[in-house]
């Protein structure tokens, strides 16, 4: 049966939730720090939020997990808005085909990352939005407060912590990038406000909700203007290009959705104009994409018909 147009996303998310819980095969959480790898596969959310804020949910839907990269989305958002199109002559936006925390391109590209949401991406946008606003994280976590309505949103201390303590690859990269001149602020302060972002706890709930800018073309929950159409257009085309790590080309043809994922077993989704989805799952897949997370998904398209193309 192809649930066409629903007018309640219920159904439909009940419907993945059943499917998924008799799918053997959940992958791994993400064991890069020990605050992450003690989460259990079997957990499953799965949230829409239309553009006025209704919100549909099954599972762990209210469980609050480590948004990771998944920020990353939000920082680029808050910068872009800021700044314009300068942005773009510091980081690029072509797909990388390397994984999440590679080093191995910056030096033919003196510096400057492929794309926004390749850690090297993601430091440099977090270092300019720091340089603009003076608080890179505390910005990101007031916006998400407001667009999710949630104001006991917050960083995990103990994940920042644990990211600080493994954090030598990416202060090689920010340190790398100084190098070049990509980076404004000293590398350690960059480093801290970076950990802080990823350390952001929130739920699908609160993170379908705090995308719905991009479902609303840039508009956010009261009604003002973050995004350029063309912005929020461009950010929605560099998630579904960029969004997945290196499996990118692999959810375009299985979702056919804008989407980014997180390590801690996140993904965000936009269906533009109708609404937004996130998902959650820790078991990840060797590209880090959460297992459950790309399926359900990949279940969503398929029995609504929604997607970009
Ligand atoms: N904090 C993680 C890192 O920078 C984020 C990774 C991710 O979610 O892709 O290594």
């Amino acid at each position: 049966v192809i649930m066409t147009s629903p007018t309640t996303f219920q159904p439909v998310l009940e419907r993945i939730a059943e499917e998924i819980e008799r799918t053997p095969g959940r992958g791994r959480p993400a064991d890069y720090i020990p605050a992450l790898a003690a989460r259990d596969p079997r957990s499953f959310g799965m949230a829409v939020a239309e553009p006025d804020g209704t919100v549909y949910g099954v599972g762990d839907w209210r469980q609050p997990f480590s948004a990771q990269s998944i920020t990353k989305v939000f920082t680029l958002a808050l910068d872009l808005a800021r700044e314009g199109d300068a942005l773009w002559e510091h980081v690029g936006r072509e797909p990388s085909g390397n994984p999440f925390n590679s080093l191995v391109q910056l030096e033919y590209e003196n510096g400057i990352p492929r794309n926004p949401f390749i850690n090297a991406g993601a430091l440099v946008v977090t270092d300019r939005l720091h340089t603009r606003t003076g608080d890179a994280s505390g910005e990101l976590l007031a916006f998400l407060r407001a667009e999710s309505g949630n104001q006991d949103l917050t960083f995990d201390e103990e994940v920042a912590a644990s990211e600080t303590a493994h954090g030598d690859r990416n202060a090689a990269l920010g340190h790398f990038m100084a190098a070049y001149g990509n980076i404004d602020n000293p590398v350690p302060v960059l480093l801290d406000q970076y950990f802080r972002q990823c350390s952001v706890t929130a739920s699908c709930a609160d993170l379908a909700l705090a995308t719905t800018v991009l479902a609303r073309h840039g508009i956010r929950a009261d009604g003002t203007r973050l995004l350029t159409r063309s912005q929020a257009k461009q950010i929605n085309a560099i998630m579904l290009t960029c969004g997945t790590y290196d499996a990118a080309g692999d959810f375009a043809y299985r979702v056919g959705l804008p989407g980014k994922s997180g390590v801690g077993g996140g993904i965000i989704a936009v269906v533009p104009g109708r609404c937004t989805l996130c998902v959650w799952s820790p078991g990840l897949d060797e590209r880090g994409n959460s297992v459950a997370g790309v399926a359900a998904l990949d279940r969503f398209t398929t029995l609504t018909g929604l997607s970009v193309f």
